[in-house]
């Protein structure tokens, strides 16, 4: 008992360093991603209440690892954000977001927004503002159609800068949406001093709404309360028509998920149509 006992110590240190030499590698990859032309977005299209027509789209940050494969960002944020790359690959994400807005606007969908997700250490640094409005005047983009979402533990982190920073955007005239709204720790007077436009209702409360169920009555009470705080209201993750029917019946204005479009590549998206994407 006790030899196995150490050969299943050894195994599991073996594992432990397998993964800590994994992340090291990751950590140097993550350098040279972006000269390497590794990053791409894909989008997500969110759609007006129940089918359509496609009002925005969801840039979604992946990463083509040589080795890896396509990674996910839950695979490399945590590590882009505590080594600080984030900044870099987040300016990289608005200049490419934008490049594809501007793309789109001369293929006539001029009114189609583009959102593009923001981590919290982006939000704590000053220079976020000008990188935003630089992003804009490079691809000759009214700050309107861009939209930034910000969770609300981002908003949480460190409440006056991120403040600050929010309400130097907002003057600018970019859109702000609150993501994964109800997930976090929130607190309704930060909502209220937040200057969002928009409100995204976290997946966890879509995945089993069903009529009557506690889930519809959140749902039901964020609606309400979005509406009061003039902003517009999303909900995310929806997979099946049974969550389409009710979340458009709530009064939700846009919908976002699986059943209405996958990430996709830009190439690969049909816009003026709301069929599914390819993944
Ligand atoms: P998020 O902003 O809440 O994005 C939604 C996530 O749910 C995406 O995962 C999307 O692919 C997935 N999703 C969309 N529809 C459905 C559905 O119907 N069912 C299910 N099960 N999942 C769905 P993804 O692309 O892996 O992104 C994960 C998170 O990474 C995002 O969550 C966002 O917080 C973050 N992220 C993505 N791109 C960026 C970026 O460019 N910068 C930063 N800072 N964060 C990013
Ligand atoms: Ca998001
Ligand atoms: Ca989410
Ligand atoms: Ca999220």
């Amino acid at each position: 008992v006790k030899k196995q006992g150490r050969n299943g110590y050894r195994f599991f240190e073996r594992r432990m360093n397998a993964e800590v030499h994994l992340q090291m590698q990751l950590k140097q990859d993550l350098r040279r991603a972006i000269q390497r032309h590794e990053f791409v977005l894909h989008y997500q299209p969110k759609v007006k209440a129940p089918d359509g027509p496609v009002s925005g789209m969801e840039a979604l940050l992946r990463w083509h690892h040589p080795q890896h494969g396509l990674l996910s960002p839950d695979r490399f944020l945590p590590l882009a954000e505590s080594s600080g790359m984030i900044i870099e690959i987040g300016n990289w994400v608005l200049d490419q977001a934008c490049r594809q807005m501007k793309v789109w606007s001369e293929l006539g969908h001029e009114e189609l927004t583009v959102a593009v997700n923001l981590s919290t250490v982006q939000l704590g640094s000053s220079s976020l503002v000008n990188e935003v409005r630089l992003a804009l005047e490079r691809h000759a983009l009214p700050p309107s159609r861009l939209v930034l979402e910000i969770t609300e533990s981002t908003a949480m982190g460190d409440a006056e800068e991120s403040f600050s920073v929010l309400n130097r955007l907002s003057a600018l005239g970019v859109s702000i949406s609150i993501d994964d709204f109800g997930s976090g720790y929130s607190s309704l007077l930060y909502l209220k001093r937040l200057p969002a436009n928009e409100l995204k209702i976290d997946r966890g409360f879509v995945r089993e709404l069903k009529r009557g169920s506690d889930d519809e009555a959140i749902v039901r009470a964020v609606i309400a309360l979005g509406k009061t705080l003039n902003m517009k209201v999303v909900a995310e993750g929806v997979e099946t028509r049974e969550q389409q029917a009710l979340l458009a019946e709530l009064g939700c204005h846009s919908l976002q998920g699986y059943l209405l479009g996958r990430p996709s590549a830009p190439e690969t998206l049909v816009l003026g149509n709301s069929g599914s994407g390819e993944s």
